[in-house]
């Protein structure tokens, strides 16, 4: 893995939501396709409309409802 540039927690409790870890923009696009299972975890890829960089954003999965 790249050296990422925020922690994980900053990353889940940035103040303006989810924004680019490099640059801080809130202009970042989620892919609906682009989804990895990793186990109990989802990643999804993400990018920002500003530096292009991209980077995957990880969901744990908690469980389901019917
Ligand atoms: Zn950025």
């Amino acid at each position: 893995m790249a050296i990422k540039p925020i922690t994980d927690h900053a990353y889940v409790n940035h103040p303006s939501g989810i924004v680019c870890p490099w640059c801080e923009s809130q202009n970042v696009n989620f892919s609906g396709v682009a989804i990895t299972f990793h186990g109990d975890s989802i990643g999804q890829s993400t990018s920002c409309g500003d530096c292009e960089k991209k980077w995957e954003t990880i969901y744990t999965i908690s469980g389901f409802e019917a």
